[in-house]
């Protein structure tokens, strides 16, 4: 299988912005096992913003844009950092891919990304993509991961996106407010009153919430490609995830 592994800030790292060692340490080497086993992966990491604000020792995240640029700026270079001694400690090779919309929307600069993407899996490396944050303003952003996870998935034609974050899944109701909300398991269409279930809150270092997972799984089920919400605080549930168990909500694409 081919699958893209979408890692949110909060499964990421700490509420410090420092890093989650434990848990980035598991997700490596589930990954490199998954690889080790044939599956083909591709990891579209955020964090990068969080992990600038720990590495300044800042106390929480900024709100000008110059900033958090230049916190994007400091943290991707300790994100790569982490996945090149992580992922090498089980002989994996990863490479970075810094994209904008921009980036995306334009055919000729998709079409090089689409190349590389796939020149990068038939030699045998992870690519581990991120938002070119340092140049990306609100005018050409993709502006969150969870879509941008989508569009890696959609371009590399990939079996399944798993956003991974800081939730089970979609629920009937919003689970943090309503003890009687209950998991979604599957989905098989986006209707209205399944996108209306969508609330708005994303935690306070990233970016997405359920409103962009929605958008990710319109994105990939028009393409084929299943896609599936899951809590980061397990990753050993990539394992069961590639064993086809039931596993928070999927999204059926129809490819499988
Ligand atoms: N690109 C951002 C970062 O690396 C994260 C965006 C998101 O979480 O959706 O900090």
């Amino acid at each position: 299988m081919r699958i893209v592994v979408k890692l949110g800030t909060s499964t990421l790292t700490h509420a410090t912005g420092k890093l989650n060692i434990r848990r980035v340490e598991l997700l490596c080497k589930v990954m490199s096992d998954l690889k080790n086993a044939g599956h083909e992966l591709i990891l579209v990491s955020s964090g990068a913003i969080a992990m600038g604000v720990g590495k300044l020792n800042m106390t929480r995240k900024p709100s000008d844009i110059p900033t958090k640029q230049a916190l994007a700026a400091v943290g991707q270079c300790e994100l790569m950092y982490i996945y090149d001694k992580l992922f090498s400690e089980y002989h994996h090779t990863v490479a970075q891919v810094l994209l904008t919309g921009a980036d995306v929307e334009d055919q000729h600069r998709c079409m090089n990304f689409q190349n590389t993407l796939f020149r990068l899996l038939e030699l045998g490396v992870l690519p581990v993509i991120n938002e070119n944050d340092t140049v990306a303003t609100a005018e050409i952003a993709v502006g969150d991961n969870d879509t941008l996870g989508a569009i890696a998935a959609v371009n590399a034609r990939a079996d399944l996106l798993v956003l991974m974050s800081d939730i089970e899944g979609l629920y009937t109701a919003d689970p943090r407010r309503d003890p009687q909300a209950a998991l979604i398991p599957e989905v098989r269409a986006l209707t209205p009153e399944l996108l209306a279930l969508a609330g708005d809150a994303g935690s306070d270092l990233g970016t997405g919430g359920m409103v962009t997972k929605l958008r990710a799984a319109g994105m990939c089920m028009e393409a084929g490609c299943d896609m599936i919400i899951t809590n980061g605080t397990r990753p050993e549930d990539l394992y069961r995830i590639a064993e086809g168990e039931r596993v928070g909500t999927r999204f059926y694409g129809g490819r499988q």
